[in-house]
C-alpha cells in the first residue's frame, strides 16, 4: 500500500489517505473510523470508514453501537 499524501475531502488537510471500506472514497488518518469486523472462525477484518459511512448502519454494522455509547469503545 502506497503511503502517498493527498488532500482529505473531509478536513481539507494533506495526509496519508485511506480508502473508505464503505464508499471507496478517500479519508485521512484523522477523519477515518477504524472498525474491526469479525467474520467468523476468529478472523477479524480491519475496516476504514469515512465519517459519513461510519454512522451509516447500512454500511457499518457497528454504527448502532456508536450511537448508543457515544464514542470510544475498547478495541
Ligand atoms: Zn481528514
Ligand atoms: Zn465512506
Amino acid at each position: 500500500m502506497a503511503a502517498e499524501k493527498r488532500k482529505c475531502p473531509f478536513c481539507g488537510g494533506t495526509a496519508v489517505l485511506f480508502t473508505c471500506s464503505g464508499c471507496g472514497g478517500d479519508v485521512c488518518e484523522k477523519c477515518h473510523h477504524f472498525e474491526l469486523a469479525g467474520s467468523g472462525c476468529g478472523t477479524v477484518i480491519p475496516l476504514y470508514y469515512c465519517p459519513s459511512c461510519a454512522v451509516d448502519e447500512k454500511i457499518n454494522p457497528n454504527a448502532a453501537f456508536m450511537k448508543k455509547e457515544g464514542c470510544e469503545r475498547p478495541q
